[in-house]
Protein backbone atom coordinates (compact mmCIF):
# COMPACT_ATOMS: atom_id res chain seq x y z
CA UNK A 1 0.00 0.00 0.00
CA UNK A 2 1.27 2.99 -1.16
CA UNK A 3 2.26 5.49 1.90
CA UNK A 4 1.61 9.11 0.98
CA UNK A 5 3.32 11.01 4.20
CA UNK A 6 6.81 8.42 3.72
CA UNK A 7 8.99 10.93 2.17
CA UNK A 8 11.40 8.59 0.39
CA UNK A 9 8.16 7.00 -1.67
CA UNK A 10 6.81 10.27 -2.86
CA UNK A 11 10.32 11.08 -3.52
CA UNK A 12 10.60 8.36 -5.56
CA UNK A 13 7.33 8.30 -7.12
CA UNK A 14 7.90 11.83 -8.40
CA UNK A 15 11.39 11.63 -9.67
CA UNK A 16 10.45 8.26 -11.91
CA UNK A 17 7.65 10.87 -13.74
CA UNK A 18 10.29 13.56 -13.91
CA UNK A 19 8.44 15.86 -11.60
CA UNK A 20 10.32 18.78 -10.09
CA UNK A 21 8.01 21.45 -7.50
CA UNK A 22 6.74 24.75 -9.01
CA UNK A 23 6.85 27.66 -6.82
CA UNK A 24 4.53 29.84 -9.45
CA UNK A 25 1.80 26.90 -8.78
CA UNK A 26 2.02 26.57 -4.83
CA UNK A 27 2.86 23.40 -4.99
CA UNK A 28 3.97 22.51 -1.45
CA UNK A 29 3.23 19.06 -0.45
CA UNK A 30 1.84 17.99 2.42
CA UNK A 31 4.48 15.51 4.79
CA UNK A 32 2.49 15.26 7.87
CA UNK A 33 0.79 12.59 8.50
CA UNK A 34 -1.70 13.51 10.60
CA UNK A 35 -2.95 16.28 8.99
CA UNK A 36 -4.83 14.82 5.77
CA UNK A 37 -6.69 12.62 7.98
CA UNK A 38 -8.07 14.54 10.32
CA UNK A 39 -9.26 17.24 7.23
CA UNK A 40 -11.03 14.31 5.57
CA UNK A 41 -12.81 13.33 8.62
CA UNK A 42 -13.66 17.14 9.43
CA UNK A 43 -14.94 18.29 6.06
CA UNK A 44 -18.37 15.84 5.92
CA UNK A 45 -17.51 13.72 3.27
CA UNK A 46 -19.09 10.49 3.77
CA UNK A 47 -20.27 7.40 2.02
CA UNK A 48 -23.34 9.82 0.41
CA UNK A 49 -21.20 12.87 0.53
CA UNK A 50 -19.17 13.80 -2.64
CA UNK A 51 -16.08 15.83 -2.33
CA UNK A 52 -14.33 17.92 -5.18
CA UNK A 53 -10.81 18.75 -4.60
CA UNK A 54 -8.43 21.20 -5.45
CA UNK A 55 -5.44 20.67 -6.52
CA UNK A 56 -4.49 17.04 -5.43
CA UNK A 57 -0.26 16.95 -6.15
CA UNK A 58 0.75 13.78 -5.31
CA UNK A 59 -2.70 12.47 -3.65
CA UNK A 60 -2.12 12.66 -0.42
CA UNK A 61 -5.34 14.61 0.59
CA UNK A 62 -7.02 12.77 -2.44
CA UNK A 63 -6.18 9.41 -0.64
CA UNK A 64 -7.75 10.01 2.63
CA UNK A 65 -10.76 11.73 1.03
CA UNK A 66 -11.56 8.21 -1.19
CA UNK A 67 -11.48 6.14 2.51
CA UNK A 68 -14.24 8.27 3.67
CA UNK A 69 -16.16 9.45 0.99
CA UNK A 70 -18.65 7.74 -2.02
CA UNK A 71 -16.57 9.73 -4.58
CA UNK A 72 -13.86 12.18 -4.53
CA UNK A 73 -13.64 14.45 -7.84
CA UNK A 74 -9.89 15.79 -7.68
CA UNK A 75 -9.46 19.35 -10.15
CA UNK A 76 -5.30 19.88 -11.07
CA UNK A 77 -3.98 22.08 -13.23
CA UNK A 78 -0.64 20.42 -13.77
CA UNK A 79 -0.75 17.77 -16.43
CA UNK A 80 2.42 16.72 -14.73
CA UNK A 81 1.20 15.38 -12.20
CA UNK A 82 -1.19 12.77 -13.48
CA UNK A 83 1.00 10.39 -13.89
CA UNK A 84 2.24 10.50 -10.72
CA UNK A 85 -2.04 10.09 -9.54
CA UNK A 86 -2.89 7.26 -11.41
CA UNK A 87 0.14 5.38 -9.50
CA UNK A 88 -0.36 6.73 -6.12
CA UNK A 89 -4.14 6.57 -6.36
CA UNK A 90 -4.14 2.80 -8.02
CA UNK A 91 -5.99 1.38 -5.04
CA UNK A 92 -9.28 3.91 -5.52
CA UNK A 93 -11.82 3.40 -7.94
CA UNK A 94 -13.76 6.14 -6.57
CA UNK A 95 -11.74 8.80 -8.19
CA UNK A 96 -11.91 10.99 -10.90
CA UNK A 97 -8.70 13.34 -12.02
CA UNK A 98 -9.73 16.08 -13.81
CA UNK A 99 -7.01 18.24 -15.66
CA UNK A 100 -7.86 21.41 -15.79
CA UNK A 101 -7.85 25.12 -13.86
CA UNK A 102 -10.16 25.38 -10.96
CA UNK A 103 -10.73 29.60 -12.13
CA UNK A 104 -11.51 28.42 -15.09
CA UNK A 105 -13.98 24.86 -15.71
CA UNK A 106 -18.03 25.05 -15.27
CA UNK A 107 -17.34 24.17 -11.72
CA UNK A 108 -21.39 23.71 -11.65
CA UNK A 109 -21.44 21.73 -14.75
CA UNK A 110 -18.83 19.11 -13.27
CA UNK A 111 -20.45 19.00 -9.81
CA UNK A 112 -23.72 18.16 -11.98
CA UNK A 113 -22.06 15.47 -14.31
CA UNK A 114 -20.22 13.56 -11.00
CA UNK A 115 -22.43 13.92 -8.33
CA UNK A 116 -26.04 14.64 -9.90
CA UNK A 117 -28.39 15.99 -7.27
CA UNK A 118 -25.98 14.30 -4.27
CA UNK A 119 -25.09 16.02 -1.47
CA UNK A 120 -21.07 17.53 -2.02
CA UNK A 121 -18.18 19.38 -0.10
CA UNK A 122 -14.93 20.98 -1.35
CA UNK A 123 -11.98 20.23 0.31
CA UNK A 124 -8.43 21.27 -0.68
CA UNK A 125 -4.79 22.42 0.57
CA UNK A 126 -5.47 25.37 -1.62
CA UNK A 127 -2.15 26.58 -4.44
CA UNK A 128 -1.49 29.83 -1.73
CA UNK A 129 -1.55 32.18 -5.16
CA UNK A 130 -5.06 31.86 -5.52
CA UNK A 131 -6.68 30.84 -2.07
CA UNK A 132 -8.98 34.22 -2.16
CA UNK A 133 -10.19 34.25 -5.72
CA UNK A 134 -11.39 30.35 -5.67
CA UNK A 135 -12.78 30.84 -2.68
CA UNK A 136 -14.56 33.75 -3.47
CA UNK A 137 -15.46 32.34 -6.66
CA UNK A 138 -17.18 29.48 -4.84
CA UNK A 139 -18.92 31.28 -2.66
CA UNK A 140 -20.59 34.00 -5.27
CA UNK A 141 -21.22 31.23 -7.59
CA UNK A 142 -23.79 30.02 -4.68
CA UNK A 143 -22.01 26.28 -6.29
CA UNK A 144 -24.39 23.64 -4.48
CA UNK A 145 -21.91 22.79 -1.97
CA UNK A 146 -22.63 22.17 1.72
CA UNK A 147 -19.29 23.46 3.00
CA UNK A 148 -15.55 24.50 2.27
CA UNK A 149 -12.61 22.96 4.21
CA UNK A 150 -9.10 24.69 3.02
CA UNK A 151 -5.85 24.82 4.24
CA UNK A 152 -4.49 28.38 3.73
CA UNK A 153 -1.74 30.82 5.41
CA UNK A 154 -2.12 31.48 8.52
CA UNK A 155 -2.79 35.02 8.16
CA UNK A 156 -5.11 34.27 5.20
CA UNK A 157 -7.12 32.47 7.17
CA UNK A 158 -7.10 35.13 10.16
CA UNK A 159 -8.58 37.39 8.38
CA UNK A 160 -10.93 35.33 6.65
CA UNK A 161 -12.46 33.87 9.79
CA UNK A 162 -11.71 37.52 11.70
CA UNK A 163 -15.20 38.63 12.31
CA UNK A 164 -16.46 42.00 10.69
CA UNK A 165 -16.36 44.87 12.85
CA UNK A 166 -12.92 43.46 14.36
CA UNK A 167 -9.82 44.46 14.25
CA UNK A 168 -8.05 41.69 12.11
CA UNK A 169 -11.24 42.09 9.44
CA UNK A 170 -10.99 43.17 5.79
CA UNK A 171 -13.09 43.01 2.50
CA UNK A 172 -12.93 39.27 2.45
CA UNK A 173 -13.76 39.00 5.98
CA UNK A 174 -17.25 40.61 5.19
CA UNK A 175 -17.62 38.67 2.12
CA UNK A 176 -17.10 35.03 3.80
CA UNK A 177 -19.50 35.93 6.43
CA UNK A 178 -21.92 36.99 3.63
CA UNK A 179 -22.25 33.47 2.22
CA UNK A 180 -21.08 31.47 4.61
CA UNK A 181 -20.29 31.43 8.90
CA UNK A 182 -16.73 30.29 8.89
CA UNK A 183 -14.94 28.09 11.96
CA UNK A 184 -10.95 28.32 12.76
CA UNK A 185 -10.42 23.99 12.83
CA UNK A 186 -6.42 23.66 13.39
CA UNK A 187 -3.34 25.31 12.71
CA UNK A 188 -0.50 23.34 10.52
CA UNK A 189 2.77 24.07 11.28
CA UNK A 190 4.97 25.21 7.74
CA UNK A 191 7.30 21.56 8.36
CA UNK A 192 4.12 19.51 7.60
CA UNK A 193 5.39 20.89 4.12
CA UNK A 194 7.92 19.69 1.33
CA UNK A 195 9.14 21.84 0.07
CA UNK A 196 8.25 23.61 3.78
CA UNK A 197 6.93 26.95 2.65
CA UNK A 198 7.61 30.50 4.56
CA UNK A 199 4.72 30.76 7.00
CA UNK A 200 2.87 28.29 8.94
CA UNK A 201 -1.32 27.90 7.71
CA UNK A 202 -4.14 27.00 8.55
CA UNK A 203 -7.24 24.79 8.10
CA UNK A 204 -10.86 26.31 8.19
CA UNK A 205 -13.97 25.54 7.50
CA UNK A 206 -16.85 27.66 5.36
CA UNK A 207 -19.74 26.25 6.40
CA UNK A 208 -22.71 27.62 3.39
CA UNK A 209 -25.44 30.26 5.02
CA UNK A 210 -28.71 29.11 3.17
CA UNK A 211 -29.97 32.81 3.98
CA UNK A 212 -27.49 35.70 3.92
CA UNK A 213 -27.01 37.23 7.29
CA UNK A 214 -28.47 40.62 6.68
CA UNK A 215 -31.37 41.95 5.04
CA UNK A 216 -29.98 44.10 1.62
CA UNK A 217 -31.86 45.45 -1.24
CA UNK A 218 -28.91 44.80 -3.86
CA UNK A 219 -25.89 42.93 -3.49
CA UNK A 220 -23.99 43.89 -5.76
CA UNK A 221 -24.02 46.89 -4.16
CA UNK A 222 -23.22 45.98 -0.31
CA UNK A 223 -20.24 44.60 -2.40
CA UNK A 224 -18.81 47.55 -4.02
CA UNK A 225 -19.45 49.69 -1.13
CA UNK A 226 -17.47 46.63 1.32
CA UNK A 227 -14.58 46.79 -1.71
CA UNK A 228 -15.06 50.49 -1.40
CA UNK A 229 -14.50 50.97 2.71
CA UNK A 230 -11.49 48.77 2.35
CA UNK A 231 -9.89 49.97 -1.15
CA UNK A 232 -7.17 52.41 1.02
CA UNK A 233 -6.72 50.95 4.67
CA UNK A 234 -4.51 53.75 6.43
CA UNK A 235 -7.34 56.15 4.92
CA UNK A 236 -10.85 56.66 7.17
CA UNK A 237 -13.87 55.33 5.99
CA UNK A 238 -15.35 58.59 4.51
CA UNK A 239 -12.67 58.63 2.27
CA UNK A 240 -12.02 55.54 1.23
CA UNK A 241 -16.09 55.64 0.26
CA UNK A 242 -15.07 59.15 -1.50
CA UNK A 243 -12.83 57.67 -3.93
CA UNK A 244 -14.14 54.21 -4.15
CA UNK A 245 -17.44 55.38 -4.88
CA UNK A 246 -16.52 58.17 -6.93
CA UNK A 247 -18.49 60.66 -4.42
CA UNK A 248 -17.86 64.00 -3.12
CA UNK A 249 -16.59 63.79 0.60
CA UNK A 250 -19.78 65.67 1.83
CA UNK A 251 -22.05 63.41 -0.42
CA UNK A 252 -20.25 60.35 1.73
CA UNK A 253 -20.79 61.97 4.83
CA UNK A 254 -24.48 62.57 4.19
CA UNK A 255 -24.89 58.80 3.36
CA UNK A 256 -23.01 58.02 6.69
CA UNK A 257 -25.29 60.01 8.54
CA UNK A 258 -28.48 58.65 6.52
CA UNK A 259 -26.93 55.02 7.79
CA UNK A 260 -26.45 55.81 11.40
CA UNK A 261 -22.68 55.55 10.85
CA UNK A 262 -20.01 57.81 12.70
CA UNK A 263 -18.49 59.97 9.86
CA UNK A 264 -14.84 59.11 11.43
CA UNK A 265 -15.69 55.46 11.42
CA UNK A 266 -13.02 53.14 10.40
CA UNK A 267 -13.79 50.59 7.59
CA UNK A 268 -12.76 47.50 10.34
CA UNK A 269 -14.90 48.75 12.84
CA UNK A 270 -17.97 47.85 10.40
CA UNK A 271 -19.72 45.47 11.26
CA UNK A 272 -22.22 43.24 8.67
CA UNK A 273 -25.14 45.20 9.71
CA UNK A 274 -23.63 48.36 9.29
CA UNK A 275 -22.46 47.59 5.59
CA UNK A 276 -26.19 46.31 4.94
CA UNK A 277 -27.38 50.09 6.34
CA UNK A 278 -25.06 51.09 4.19
CA UNK A 279 -25.65 49.44 1.37
CA UNK A 280 -28.99 50.19 1.49
CA UNK A 281 -28.90 53.98 2.10
CA UNK A 282 -26.88 54.36 -0.98
CA UNK A 283 -29.41 52.96 -3.32
N1 LIG B 1 -3.19 18.37 -2.16
C1 LIG B 1 -1.76 18.26 -2.24
C2 LIG B 1 -1.18 18.18 -0.85
O1 LIG B 1 -1.87 18.58 0.09
O2 LIG B 1 -0.05 17.73 -0.70
C3 LIG B 1 -1.14 19.43 -3.02
C4 LIG B 1 -1.47 20.80 -2.51
S1 LIG B 1 -0.51 22.07 -3.24
C5 LIG B 1 -0.57 23.27 -1.94
C6 LIG B 1 -1.57 22.84 -4.44
C7 LIG B 1 -1.90 22.02 -5.67
O3 LIG B 1 -2.77 22.80 -6.51
C8 LIG B 1 -0.73 21.63 -6.55
O4 LIG B 1 -0.84 20.29 -6.90
C9 LIG B 1 -0.87 22.53 -7.79
O5 LIG B 1 -0.34 21.95 -8.96
C10 LIG B 1 -2.38 22.69 -7.87
N2 LIG B 1 -2.84 23.89 -8.58
C11 LIG B 1 -2.21 25.09 -8.65
N3 LIG B 1 -2.96 25.97 -9.34
C12 LIG B 1 -4.10 25.33 -9.70
C13 LIG B 1 -5.25 25.71 -10.43
N4 LIG B 1 -5.39 26.95 -10.91
N5 LIG B 1 -6.24 24.79 -10.64
C14 LIG B 1 -6.10 23.52 -10.14
N6 LIG B 1 -5.02 23.11 -9.42
C15 LIG B 1 -4.03 23.99 -9.21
Amino acid sequence: MSNLTDISYVKSVLSKHGFTFSKALGQNFLINPSVCPKMAELCGASDSVGVIEVGPGAGVLTNELAKVSHKVAAIELDKRLLPVLSETLSEHDNIKIINGDVMKLDLRQIIEEEFGGGEVVVCANLPYYITSPVIMRILEERLPIQSLTVMVQKEAADRICAKPGTRESGAISAAVHFYSEPEMLFKVSKGSFMPAPKVDSAVIKLHIRKQPPVDISNEKMFFKVVRAAFSQRRKTLANSLSSGLSMPKQEVTALLEKAGIRTNARAEEMTMEDFARLANAKL
